[in-house]
């Protein structure tokens, strides 16, 4: 944990921890098991990254921390303590209470978090229902942070619909939105994936900025190893709705001990040194996630499995200090070199 951060969780526990999250989709061909015994923490102040690739559950994770799920969606198993109380046990309006207020999200697509029929003045004034004071004070509140975020001439374009603003300058209104209520965390679904590579680098530092000067926590949800790298403090690598590994950015990245990975960070253009027409990538795909599954989830594209990857599914060991991986080459007694 970070020092002299303003959400510290008073009893010192995390901010925000989930146990053994299991989540199912109902589909016609049979139950989704979309995430399966996720477990994470999100310590005041600190910024937490969520990397995977499509169809790995991150945002879906994201989602439901937020209680944004669809009505084929079903919690079966597990807990997400918020400040110290579980999410999935509190009364439907006490949780609604802190969307919005302890609890921001900013979307990939920014208009998924505007009206396009409402000015931003209202819609920020509106965002601030929680907050003490006269609609000019919440007025002044959101033209700073408006001008903040680097909206040029916040004065009069605060007036605008979302349809006149850019799509970096409507990502940059969400992210206003999102931290003008001081939340104790945000959670960030791809909020640079639909933007150009020089305006994913703005944003980047923009959130970092802010982060630093709410003090909140961030928990970003990316597919990109880089973004992750710049920003993140800790990051949980995600496959087929399971957390694989987790620890510190600086740990993982140096060094990876699951063999997915090590796939991931292999095939991220920013590591690759030598020139090449064709980037590599994992062969294989997600493996579909109906019915029950047996052994390790990624043993179909694993170029290390070995007998009990059919059956058993891998227990999490430590790798170093804070740093854990769900892979059998791991286990004390597996006699594999990892
Ligand atoms: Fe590969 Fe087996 Fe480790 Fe899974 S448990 S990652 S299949 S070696």
């Amino acid at each position: 944990m970070m020092p002299g951060v303003i959400n510290q969780h008073s009893s010192g526990a995390p901010l925000l921890r989930v146990r053994g999250l299991d989540l199912d989709f109902g589909s016609p061909r049979g139950r989704v098991h979309a995430l399966r015994g996720v477990s994470l923490d999100v310590s005041a102040g600190e910024v937490v990254g969520i990397v995977g690739e499509s169809g790995s559950g991150k945002s879906t994770l994201a989602y439901t921390l937020m209680g944004l799920l669809a009505e084929n969606a079903e919690v079966t198993g597990g807990e997400i303590l918020f400040e110290g109380r579980d999410l999935l046990r509190m009364a439907p309006a006490a949780r609604r209470d802190l969307l919005g207020n302890r609890l921001s999200m900013i979307f990939q697509d920014p208009m998924t978090g505007l009206n396009p029929v409402r000015t931003i003045e209202r819609q920020m004034i509106d965002a601030q229902h929680h907050q003490p004071g006269s609609r000019r004070e919440k007025r002044d509140r959101a033209v700073a942070m408006l001008a903040r975020v680097g909206i040029p001439d916040p004065q009069s374009r605060i007036g605008g619909y979302p349809h006149e603003f850019s799509g970096g300058m409507r990502q940059r209104i969400c992210i206003a939105m999102a931290l003008l209520v001081r939340p104790a965390l945000l959670i960030a679904d791809e909020p640079t994936t639909a933007l150009d590579a020089t305006l994913e680098v703005q944003i980047i530092h923009l959130l970092k900025d802010l982060q630093k000067e709410i003090g909140c926590s961030i928990l970003f949800v990316s597919h990109h190893l880089g973004t992750v790298a710049e920003l993140c403090d800790q990051v949980a690598v995600m496959y087929a709705g399971e957390v694989i590994e987790h620890g510190p950015v600086r740990d993982i990245f140096r060094n990876p001990a699951h063999p997915y990975t090590r796939a991931l960070l292999e095939c991220d253009p920013g590591r690759i040194r030598q020139k090449t027409r064709l980037l590599p990538t994992i062969p294989g795909e997600v493996p579909g996630l109906v019915g029950s599954q047996r052994g390790c989830i990624f043993r179909q594209r694993c170029g290390y499995a070995f007998a009990p990857c059919a059956d058993e599914r891998p227990a999490e060991y430590s790798v170093g200090a804070a740093q854990g991986a769900r892979c059998h080459l791991l286990a004390p007694t597996s006699g594999v070199p990892a």
